[in-house]
Formats: structure tokens, sequence, C-alpha cells
């Protein structure tokens, strides 16, 4: 359940339009977009944020819900119109029980509003990928469930209404009477959803619900650039929509694994290499691993263990076709193993033409 108002993570005031909601989601999408803001956190928990602000208040039904309780949840929120208040609980016996009583009520709350079109779902699919497809962009083909529309319905449930006919259940009123111990009140008719008129028969295909699972192969070209979080749009694969309803989209979410050599820092990607001694100190031409084979890599004499060396335009590529990152080469110098004497010999001999001290203090006890 969101925890934070949707209108103030847009920066609106609370019940604005719907033509608000999406004027200042363009706006926020455009600073906070995780495309434009590289390897920044915050920037990509922002956009999650007004995403999912946006996805909810761009939903009529949604939005509807969300004005009048403060939530779009799936849970039946509390109904302010419901105050026990004043009725004693123990004063009889109630048919059928409280919690029946307070569905009854609380579908009097969520239905009795509009039962027309509405959009369906977006459904998100995650998919791990490595580095190196991410690097190079992937074909994947996979495999989602998600309801389409009833072809035999249209989507709406019911076959052959008559909209002159009044419904049987309420007799045209939409409203049904209950009387459940102390408690009566009318309820909004199930059968045609308070319109009044005939609903027709339940479709038999769908069972009503007017829309049936499916499940789907679909080829999604995932493109080089991408990184945790990014999303590939895939249109009309979402869940299928009320009442004849658009059907939502589905959005493949790419998570890029760890790799054991390369890490990445939003465009760029660093890597660690180790160096010798000699090499260090002589400077060298050393073969360096980049996401595209190996590359040929000097290092100047008197390079220090921990040095980073850039290699431009070597690191991931961009989503938005512009520059690509670096590759940030780290050095990390690997004392050698000597065993043999005269290594050793030569070592002390470069010790004593070289006398350092790089830590810059001396050691007391050596007078
Ligand atoms: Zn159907
Ligand atoms: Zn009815």
């Amino acid at each position: 359940m969101p925890s934070k108002d949707l209108y103030a993570v847009l920066e609106l005031p609370h019940g604005a339009p719907a033509t608000e909601v999406k004027k200042a989601y363009k706006r926020l999408a455009r600073k906070v977009h995780p495309d434009l803001n590289p390897g920044d956190k915050n920037a990509e928990d922002r956009f999650k944020e007004i995403s999912e602000a946006y996805a909810i208040l761009t939903n009529p039904e949604k939005k509807k819900q969300y004005d009048a309780y403060g939530t779009a949840g799936p849970e039946p929120p509390t109904d302010p119109r419901v105050h026990f208040t004043g009725f004693d609980f123990d004063a009889g016996p109630v048919a059928g029980g409280f919690s029946d009583l307070f569905e009854t009520i609380l579908d009097h709350a969520h239905q009795g509003r509009s039962r027309g079109p509405a959009p369906g779902q977006d459904l998100v699919y995650p998919l791990t990928i490595t580095i190196q497809e991410a690097f190079h962009g992937k074909k994947a083909r996979i495999a989602v469930t998600h309801t389409v529309s009833c072809e035999r319905c249209g989507g709406e449930g019911r076959l052959s209404p008559s909209r002159k006919r009044p419904c049987a259940k309420c007799g045209g009123t939409g409203k049904v009477g209950l009387s459940r111990g102390p408690f009566s009140f009318a309820s909004v008719c199930k059968e045609c959803g308070g319109t009044g008129k005939d609903p027709g028969e339940p479709c038999p295909a769908c069972s009503g619900t007017g829309s049936r699972e499916v499940r789907e192969t679909v080829d999604v070209t995932i493109p080089p650039g991408v990184d945790t979080g990014s999303r590939i749009r895939l249109k009309g694969k979402g869940q299928a929509g009320l009442m004849g309803g658009p059907s939502g989209d589905l959005y493949i979410e790419t998570h890029v694994r760890q790799d054991s050599q390369f890490a990445r820092e939003g465009p760029h990607v660093r890597v660690h290499v180790p160096i010798t001694y000699v090499e260090a100190v002589l400077g060298a031409k050393i073969e360096v691993p980049t996401l595209t084979g190996h590359a040929l890599l000097k290092i100047p004499p008197g390079t220090q263990s921990g040095q980073v060396f850039r290699l431009k335009e070597r690191g991931m590529p961009s989503l938005r076709h512009g520059p690509a990152g670096d590759l940030l080469v780290e050095v990390h110098l690997q004392t050698p193993r000597v065993v043999d004497e005269r290594s050793k010999d030569l070592l002390r001999e470069f010790g004593r033409l070289n006398p350092e001290n790089p830590r810059g203090y001396t050691d007391p006890t050596e007078g």
C-alpha cells in the first residue's frame, strides 16, 4: 500500500484531474528518467514512485477509489460511509454472521460505480540477463500468462442483454433490499450492477468474467545498454481490459546479474587487472579484458597499485544513441613471489640503490 500521498508524489494538490496528472508525470519523468540519470539510484527510485502514482491516478476506477479512500489497493478500504458507532453488536443474532455483513456493505461501497469499459492492468515481467547481454542486447523469447478479452462476449461477460427489459432481480430499480438482524439497508443489485437493465445471460465461454487466461510466447528485443530496472514495453500484452476496455501493457524489466569480472557504474564499467612489479616500475603494454574481447593498454613507468586508466567509450552503450560509457581499468600490483637467491640479491641491491621511505616517518626503535 503506498504510504506517500500519490498526488504529493506528483507535486499536485489532492484530487487533481487526470489531465494534470499526465502533465505532471511528463514534466517529472523528463527530469528523473533513469536513462537521463544513469547510475543515480535516487532518480531511479523517484522515477518508480512517480510512475506508480501515474499508473494509479490515470486509471479512472483506481483514481476514483484513491480520491475517496486514499488507497488504490486490491483490499477493500475502510468505507468512511460505514459507521457502526451507536450499534450494539451484542444486541442480537445476525444472520450470516458479521463477516458476511461487512462484505455486503463493502460490496455496496465498491459497486454501484461505473461498470463501463476500463483499461486492463499492466504486467511486469522480470528478466535476468548477464552484463554481456546488457552490453550486446539480446533477443529473448519469454512465456507470459495474461488475460485476453473473451471473444464470445467481447469482454462484457454477458450475452445478448436487452437494454429495454428491466433486470429481473431488482425489477429495474438497480437496488436490492437486505435485512440482517437489526440492520436493514439497500445494496446495489449485483445482477445488473445497479443499472436496472437486463444484464443478459452470463457468457458460458468465460463464466461471466469477460476474459480468459492465456499463456503466450512473446519475442522481445532487449536493446544494448539496458541496466537493472530498465523497462521494455510490449503494448497490449498486459491484462485484458474490463467491459471491452483496452488491454494493459507488459513491461519487461531487466535485472543485470552481478559479474565476477566487470562491475557496472552507470554507463561505465570497471575491471580490476593485476600487474607485475616490473610492469609497474618500468611501464608496459598489457592486455586488459573488455566486453568485446581484449584490448591493449599502455601503463606508464611508475604506475601505482589502484591507479585507474580510462578506455574512452569502451563501457556500456547508450540507450539513447549517445556516446558509450568508459571502461575503467583499475590496476593492482601483484607482489612477486621471489624464492631464488639471485633474485633476492638483485632486490636487495635495488633497495640499496633506491633508499625510500614511503611511510614518511622513521621507526623510533631504529634510533
Ligand atoms: Zn465471454
Ligand atoms: Zn438488477
